[in-house]
């Protein structure tokens, strides 16, 4: 039996009605032309027009809005830029991870109230997060954690005794956990309907089923070739995540596409709500390399992911990436484990996407084509927020404006680059190997000691 297409299998999309697409077509121009209609191009098209209202811009995406990780994931916003204050320290220094860590807290606020002020509903509830500590060692690195954020200012990190984050979500795994204020969850696919909206409101041309095929320079501009037009413009937007290097091949070197997967469950009888608790529906992850991470949806089933990620020989994402049994089997079995009084409940939906990786594990920016093309990608788990900063460093970069933002580092310096294939696919595995033995308790090999000393990091 052929696994449903996307658009079924996937929780958020399945739930969106449809929307009449426009493709396309002839030959146009544009002021700034975006591909690819996710988070970043669109809060890219918002903050293009904040800065020049009567620019024109275009965005032409492949497949329809939310096609990518945008409409995928698991809709947990948190206010983290950097991956981890920890390793924000270690790569780019304490001044920057400070400001790294007010920017992501800015950043949830400002973005919040902008949903508000502009009437963007997406079921966001501002629930916070928690983290779960399922070994010893986790709980170590959970008092670590809530230090270190300390350390940079941030209050609103607390450390939870095994009593304390059972009472919040009654798992009999948990140890001990933290937990954060700030953030919370929402419905992704919502939450690009409604900036694509904002965006068409302010003039923004959106055009779904058109795939940009071809980058060319044109005279003092870009031409993209689209599957049925040619569109021409000044500047140029990448906003196409782990799909950048079939159009922008120079990029493979700096990011991996790693597959997550996710189940979303049948609804929560009151009886099952009542035997886990969960009554400040925070999403939660838990403290290993390898993680899960869950939350409730607004119609109370549980979503259940792994970023226990795959990565697919060559950068591949395409559609024979979707769908993992294995991933499925190994997602069910672990929401058993944490849940054995819920070890009933069916999932009727499962999917796939593509994260977006980097050796560091934050974003980076550049710009190709003498400048008039300009690129951002490689937020890892955490583009829910970040996108939105990007969308402004890649619309001040675009329009040549200046920023604060454009001297932080991860926008200034480019990530260590992965090795080509075969050597890509080899470190994947090795480190994947070697990563799932310190998630069993084992001590971390002199090969992941090695890549920790050169800040070198393999995770979704
Ligand atoms: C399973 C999963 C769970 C996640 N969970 C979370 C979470 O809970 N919290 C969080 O903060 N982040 C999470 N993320 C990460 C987050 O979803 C991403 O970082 C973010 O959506 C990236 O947005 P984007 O717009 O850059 O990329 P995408 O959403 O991938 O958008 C790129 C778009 O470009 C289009 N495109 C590509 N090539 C072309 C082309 N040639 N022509 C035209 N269009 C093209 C694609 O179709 C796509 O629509 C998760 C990601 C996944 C996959």
């Amino acid at each position: 039996m052929t696994a449903p297409g996307i658009e079924r299998s996937c929780f958020w999309l399945s739930r969106r009605a449809a929307w009449p697409a426009v493709p396309f077509e002839g030959f146009g121009e544009a002021d700034v032309a975006i591909v690819g209609a996710g988070l970043t191009g669109l809060w890219t098209a918002l903050s293009l027009k904040d800065l020049a209202p009567d620019a024109e811009v275009v965005i032409v995406e492949q497949e329809i809005a939310a096609y990518g990780a945008s409409g995928r994931n698991a809709g947990m916003l948190s206010e983290t830029v950097d991956h981890g204050h920890g390793l924000a320290i270690q790569h780019f220094g304490e001044a920057e991870a400070r400001r790294l860590a007010r920017l992501g807290e800015s950043n949830i606020q400002e973005m919040t109230a902008y949903l508000r002020e502009r009437k963007i509903d997406c079921d966001y509830e501002p629930t916070g997060r928690l983290v779960a500590a399922l070994t010893e060692g986790q709980l170590v690195e959970a008092r670590r954690s809530v230090s270190t954020a300390r350390h940079l200012g941030l209050d609103g990190h607390r450390y939870l005794t095994a009593a304390e984050i059972r009472a919040q979500v009654r798992s009999p795994l948990y140890l001990g956990g933290v937990e954060v204020r700030g953030g919370g969850i929402l419905d992704p696919v919502k939450l690009v309907d409604g900036l694509r909206r904002e965006a068409e409101r302010l003039g923004v041309r959106v055009h779904e089923h058109s795939r940009v095929e071809s980058v060319h320079r044109d005279g003092a501009g870009v031409e993209l070739r689209t599957s049925r037009g040619r569109l021409r413009a000044p500047r140029v937007v990448l906003a196409t995540s782990a799909y950048t290097h079939r159009i922008l091949p120079s990029v493979a070197y700096r990011f991996i596409p790693l597959y997550d997967y996710i189940l979303v469950s049948d609804p929560l009888t009151p009886a099952h709500r009542e035997a886990i608790a969960w009554r400040g529906r925070q999403g939660v992850t838990d403290g290993r390399s390898f993680f899960n991470y869950y939350r409730l949806t607004d119609d109370d089933r549980i979503l259940w992911g792994t970023s226990e990620a795959a990565y697919y020989r060559g950068n591949r994402v395409d559609p024979s990436c979707d769908h993992s049994e294995p991933h499925y089997a190994a997602l069910r079995a672990s929401f058993r484990r944490h849940f054995p009084a819920l070890a009933g409940l069916e999932f009727p939906y499962a999917w796939g996407g593509a994260i977006c990786s980097t050796t560091r594990l934050t974003p980076f920016f550049g710009r190709a084509l003498n400048g008039r093309v300009v690129y951002g990608l490689g937020y890892t788990g955490h583009g829910l927020g970040t996108t939105r900063i990007a969308g402004r460093i890649l619309a001040h970069l675009a329009l040549n404006r200046p920023s604060d933002l454009l001297d932080l580092a991860m926008v200034r310096k480019k990530p260590f680059p992965y090795p080509p294939e075969p050597f890509r696919s080899w470190a994947v595995e090795a480190v994947t190997e070697a990563l799932r033995r310190v998630d069993q308790g084992k001590r971390p090999s002199a090969m992941l000691r090695l890549l920790d000393r050169l800040g070198i990091g393999f995770s979704s």
